[in-house]
């Protein structure tokens, strides 16, 4: 299906004016220069984000989603049916079992390469659930969201641009509804509407690589009622949209990149990003509005959403693969790779890896295809592989910890080394087996600290349990879905008791 984009009208034309296509790494991290973003990290107002030392490693672990779309085609990229061009698979809706099984592939790798959150998933999966959404609104509403959808995905796909998606709201006192909360900034809402668009206002919490991307869409995070119509809203802005203020996360170890060196930071290139997200009467344009009061379809988008996205937490797997090579590694610098204990733990540490992967997988082959043509993931195999992850990677990490030593927590500092008094008892003593360079060995020990206690350790762990949904929302999405009635007619057929 090749269907021509409408360019944007003259009301949105200036919104896409800055945005130039992509093709490389380096024209993306050019594409975030100089925008008029606020955004504040430890009390302080950042002037440009792209050179921040502790922004830096954020913004090279999404700028990789680029580069493994040149160096590897055949899983980050895939055919636009909007275009028929080659668009980045970060912007294509799956249209088969298939792409959802390259995708979980692209993920894997990219969890590999970076070691970290690579940021670029929120928006995809966001893109996926919305194409189905708007076009059943649509159907049974009478409404226009999903030429609206589509001609926005155009523009986006033409340009390689980055989607952030904005969906957890603060949510105040969890036992009550969007309307009942003392300040409905609680859950972001519309608060006024003109005749070009509407302005919404409120905050979205744990925006994954929110500064780095060029446009960013929110959407409703629970299921809600009538009384909550003005918080059944999805739409699209530009990142640094008016009004917009972004508060970065505060990460463990996250400033030790300012001590200079590349030792201690673990893995010095790469991280993720975690923001605050505050909205104070941002305007968005009709065109860009997906969904405005239709507040029986916002169960739906967040059931699709988390089908897709708790897949995509198959990213960890990659992140394993990494934590299995550098607790291989320590052990082999120590001298004892060979030790039977150790290849035990190297193998269990594999068997939980590719479990979470297993799982994944298996949503992706067993996809169901929706009415607008998009597949997604089988939902109880997709909560399945979330449900492994929230558990899996803090086993992984204890054995890597485990085969590591208690080095890994009270090993000297970078500038120990360098100090002409300490460096030499250092090397000295922290020797392994011989012709291993100590400093090596601590190299790689404080890449297993940064993963399991240190920066990275926020989205190997903390994020594998709490994105897409913290365990318990999976547990009732398995209980729902878990047909206990099906199977106890099956026993008891057998057993030929209660028919
Ligand atoms: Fe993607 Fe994983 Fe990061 Fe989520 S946690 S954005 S799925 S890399
Ligand atoms: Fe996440």
């Amino acid at each position: 299906m090749n269907i021509t984009i409408p360019d944007p009208t003259d009301a949105i034309q200036t919104l896409w004016q800055p945005f130039t296509p992509i093709k490389t790494a380096e024209d993306y991290i050019e594409s975030l220069r100089g925008r008029n973003m606020t955004v504040y990290y430890l009390g302080e107002k950042i002037d440009e984000p792209v050179d921040h030392p502790v922004i830096w490693p954020s913004i090279n672990a999404l700028a990789e989603t680029y580069r493994l779309a040149i160096d590897n085609p055949e899983i980050a990229t895939a055919t636009s049916p909007l275009t028929g061009q080659p668009i980045n698979r970060f912007l294509h809706v799956p249209e088969g079992p298939q792409d959802l099984v390259l995708k979980a592939e692209m993920q894997r790798e990219l969890g590999r390469r970076t070691g970290t959150c690579f940021q670029r998933c929120v928006g995809m999966d966001a893109l996926g659930s919305l194409h189905s959404v708007t076009y059943d609104m649509d159907q049974e509403c009478g409404t226009d969201y999903h030429q609206r959808f589509l001609a926005f995905l155009g523009q986006v796909q033409k340009r390689n641009l980055v989607i952030a998606g904005a969906m957890t709201d603060p949510k105040g006192d969890r036992s009550k509804a969007p309307h009942e909360q003392s300040d409905p900034d609680l859950f972001l809402h519309v608060t006024r509407r003109t005749k070009t668009g509407m302005y919404v206002t409120g905050a979205k919490m744990h925006l994954t690589g929110c500064i780095n991307s060029h446009w960013v869409i929110f959407m409703p995070t629970v299921r809600l009622s009538e009384n909550d119509k003005d918080y059944a809203v999805v739409g699209a802005i530009p990142a640094d949209a008016p009004g917009l203020t972004y508060i970065y996360g505060r990460q463990s170890c996250d400033t030790r990149i300012l001590d200079g060196g590349d030792i201690d930071a673990g893995n010095p290139h790469y991280s993720g990003q975690e923001a605050m997200m505050i909205f104070d009467d941002v305007f968005v344009p009709f065109e860009h509005v997906f969904m405005d009061g239709e507040y029986t379809y916002a169960a739906s988008l967040v059931e699709r959403f988390t089908s897709y996205h708790r897949a995509s937490y198959v990213c960890k797997t990659g992140l394993g693969d990494v934590l299995v090579g550098a607790a291989a590694t320590a052990a082999d610098y120590n001298g004892v790779e060979g030790a039977s204990h150790i290849r035990d733990k190297l193998v269990e540490m594999t068997y939980l890896n590719e479990t979470i992967y297993a799982s994944a997988k298996a949503s992706a082959y067993q996809a169901n295809e929706l009415p607008s043509g998009a597949w997604i993931n089988d939902a109880m195999l997709a909560n399945i592989c979330k449900h492994n992850v929230t558990r899996f990677p803090y086993e992984i990490a204890r054995l890597a910890q485990d085969i590591a030593g208690g080095l890994l927590v009270t090993m000297p500092s970078e500038k120990d080394l360098d100090n002409e008094e300490t460096g030499g008892l250092i090397r000295k003593f922290l020797m392994g087996r011989d012709g291993i360079d100590s400093v090596d060995r601590m190299k790689i020990l404080r890449l297993i600290e940064n993963m399991t206690i240190g920066r990275n350790a926020v989205g190997y762990l903390t994020e594998s349990l709490h994105g897409a949904g913290s365990p318990q929302a999976q547990r009732i999405l398995i209980a729902r879905l878990a047909e206990i009635d099906n199977k106890k007619k099956l026993a008891q057929r057998l057993a030929n008791v209660g028919q």
